[in-house]
């Protein structure tokens, strides 16, 4: 095998396990497409040592800190395929390469479906947002719109409503939302409107006005969705490990995935998505590769 383990993804989760493991003086490759999924968000909050960076810095920094580890390395490209063999995995990259390791990590993340509303991607991670942990603080006591039409809007709205009480939702389309969470809405003063969206107007991904097709517009700064995410990948399937009933990833408490040698870290194998707990489930997954690989070999070799 050419090399102990083959992270793919080189983000938070990948990266934090590629430090863990070069520290333990393991071979490891990583290989990464270069997008994250905070990639459009300008300041990344709620991360001791670097809160307010811009994402794109503190990776920087942790790749230019990995790289460090003569025995790990980078490679710049997308895994297509993965495979096990009778002794370890291979894998085959975009760019026809192919690889061969003894472990794999998946640190691949999700992929966030954009609404096909004009606008809306572009906010996304800058005015349209998902997470008060990650945004919440920056717009506290402002106007807040909720976008949702569902069983969780109220839900949503209430852990909003910790941040500001200036809350509005938008159902974009005739409001489906359960009688009971309506009267609530409307005992706490919070407009519910229905009108169907046009277009989200900004200026570099700052909301400015939402037009909804009927003509008419508000001017509003910032928007909370909880949007459908997938998976960045299928090669979790390939490799035939099994999910959560949610959908992620499923992983032990060391992110040993259901197939041997097979590990998951960060935003595929857990619910909360977080920087902080993408990098300490990739240095837990790190230090499980190693500990596995160890009982694989000589005692004291
Ligand atoms: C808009 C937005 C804003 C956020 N803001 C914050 C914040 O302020 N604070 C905070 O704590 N959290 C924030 N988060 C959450 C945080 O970004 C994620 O929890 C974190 O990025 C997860 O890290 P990860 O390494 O699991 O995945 P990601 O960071 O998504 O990285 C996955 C990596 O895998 C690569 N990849 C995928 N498939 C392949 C493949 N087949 N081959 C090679 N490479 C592949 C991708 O290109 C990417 O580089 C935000 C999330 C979003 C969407």
């Amino acid at each position: 095998m050419t090399f102990d383990t083959i992270i793919i993804g080189g983000s938070y989760a990948g990266l934090s396990a590629a430090m863990t493991l070069g520290r333990s003086l393991r071979k490891v490759l990583i290989i990464d497409s270069g997008e994250p999924c905070n990639r459009q968000t300008p300041r990344a909050h709620n991360f001791i040592t670097h809160d307010g960076h811009s994402p794109d810095q503190i990776r920087s920094l942790a790749k230019e800190q990995v790289l460090q580890y003569d025995t790990v390395t980078f490679q710049a490209d997308k895994a297509i395929k993965a495979q096990k063999l009778s002794n370890g995995f291979e894998v085959r990259t975009e760019s026809g390469d192919t690889y061969t390791g003894r472990t794999i990590l998946l640190a691949t993340g999700v992929s966030d479906q954009m609404r096909p509303i004009p606008g809306f991607a572009e906010c996304w991670g800058t005015s349209i947002i998902h997470c008060p942990y990650c945004h919440g603080y920056e717009v506290r006591n402002s106007p807040i719109g909720i976008l949702s039409n569902s069983g969780v809007t109220y839900d949503f709205v209430r852990l909003l409503s910790n941040w500001s009480k200036d809350l509005h939702v938008f159902t974009d389309g005739p409001c489906e939302l359960p009688e009971d969470d309506c009267t609530k809405l409307r005992k706490h003063g919070i407009p519910v409107i229905e009108d169907e969206i046009q277009e989200f107007r900004h200026e570099a991904g700052q909301l400015k006005t939402i037009v909804f097709k009927n003509g008419l517009t508000t001017d509003f700064p910032t928007l909370f969705v909880r949007t459908p995410f997938s998976f960045a990948t299928d090669l979790h399937e390939q490799l035939g490990c099994k999910l959560t009933e949610d959908g992620y990833i499923q992983v032990d408490a060391f992110q040993r995935a259901t197939v041997p040698g097979v590990f998951a870290a960060g935003d595929a194998a857990h619910a909360f998505r977080a920087v902080s707990v993408a990098t300490g489930s990739g240095t837990t997954a790190g230090a499980y590769i190693h500990h596995d690989l160890m009982h694989e070999e000589e005692p004291l070799a």
